[in-house]
């Protein structure tokens, strides 16, 4: 591949100096659990963010579970979210024993269409849980208003959005949680898996943390001498980030900015260049910041243009579709084509083009100009 969707291994060779040292670092201290990596990461990434808490966790998938304990959410509660993401939403929904309940999306930013939000509320509901899709972040002043008017909870997936903003604050304090992926493609990608949740709450912040490590107060394993007792406070998981991932991600951590740029520039340069053309290009709404993890066009002709590509040797995928009311897993819940009419039919047009701080500027020329020669 000519210009790949991601390239793990050139984002490893820009700091690999600085991912040696760390690493052999930790591996010499022997530091595998319950070291000093992982609460230093938790602090850089909350100072990041702007937000008073975050909490590493083993993977998006698990800081979404672990957010939705923390809410207590559970048997006979319903949970109101969109259908154009990662089965991780619906899944850890359905994994705490709660209903999913999938609403529509706006066409614009492909996120929540919160005009339809109230009208799904049943006296089951008890939380929203947005997507910020491909990095273009949900409503959250509109969604925070109909939780407030019903006493609903709002747990935010940023976990394609981090760095973006509304209104000049970044993702991560809107919710009363957000969740965030640090899988390998993801804007802040560890060398395997994990994943954080933020929070303004220290209650919240502490249940988070308190399920992600099988239940247990964190701050027995840091005593000095260790308590031989093992107390387990709540039900839970081991769903800690690793502590080698942490030592990753600190080092990642200082260009992450410098990376968000790198594709904001890269948007900016494929909206010029394929202006004019009969497909659609992604938008940001008046007051917020796109994060573009990925940048995803609509056309009709997808399947075509994605041949058109490949034999040039360019990558594009179609995340996410088809839509999970559609997908045989959810098959017995009854939601049928044409339920959700504005995801399905972006669903079916979507195909996203590379971006990231892996490829130049010139390799997003190529790509451009490969779509565009397609079309004339
Ligand atoms: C990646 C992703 C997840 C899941 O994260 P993992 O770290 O892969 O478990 C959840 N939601 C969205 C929108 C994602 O893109």
């Amino acid at each position: 591949m000519i210009v790949p969707m991601y390239d793990h291994a050139a984002l490893y060779r820009k700091q690999k100096a600085e991912f040696d040292a760390a690493i052999a670092n930790l591996l010499e201290s022997g530091n595998f659990d319950w070291g000093n990596e992982l609460p230093a990461f938790e602090q850089e990434f909350a100072d990041w963010l702007g937000v008073r808490y975050a909490t590493g966790t083993s993977s998006g998938s698990a800081a979404l579970r672990a957010a939705l304990r923390a809410l207590d959410i559970g048997p006979g509660d319903e949970v109101i979210t969109v259908a154009n993401t990662d089965l991780a939403g619906s899944s850890a929904i359905r994994m705490v024993g709660a209903t999913v309940c999938w609403v529509d999306i706006e066409p614009v930013s492909r996120c929540i269409d919160p005009g339809l939000v109230e009208a799904a509320i049943t006296p089951a509901t008890r939380a929203i849980l947005p997507v910020d899709i491909y990095g273009h972040p949900a409503d959250m002043p509109a969604l925070k208003q109909i939780a407030r008017r019903h006493g609903l909870s709002v747990l935010q997936d940023s976990c394609l959005a981090l760095g973006a903003e509304i209104d000049g604050k970044m993702v991560g304090s809107f919710a009363d949680i957000t969740c965030f992926s640090f899988s390998p493609g993801k804007h802040l990608g560890s060398f395997g898996s994990g994943g954080a949740c933020s929070t303004d709450s220290p209650e919240l912040a502490d249940r988070v943390r308190m399920y992600s490590s099988d239940g247990q107060d964190r701050s027995h394993h840091y005593r000095v001498p260790r308590p031989l007792d093992l107390q387990h406070e709540t039900d839970g998981e081991n769903a800690r980030l690793q502590e080698i991932q942490a030592t990753v991600l600190r080092v990642k951590l200082g260009r992450l900015s410098e990376f968000l740029d790198i594709r904001r520039h890269q948007a900016r340069l494929y909206r010029e260049l394929l202006s004019d053309l009969p497909i659609t290009l992604p938008e940001e709404k008046p007051g917020f910041r796109h994060a573009w993890r990925n940048y995803t066009i609509e056309t009709d002709d997808r399947l075509d243009l994605s041949s058109h590509l490949l034999d040039r040797g360019i990558a594009s995928n179609a995340l996410y579709s088809p839509p999970m009311h559609l997908q045989k897993v959810h098959a017995s819940l009854g939601y049928r084509r044409g339920a959700l009419p504005v995801t399905e039919l972006s669903c079916a047009r979507i195909l996203s083009l590379p971006i990231g701080p892996h490829l130049s500027a010139g390799q997003v020329e190529e790509v451009a100009e490969a779509v565009k020669n397609h079309y004339h």
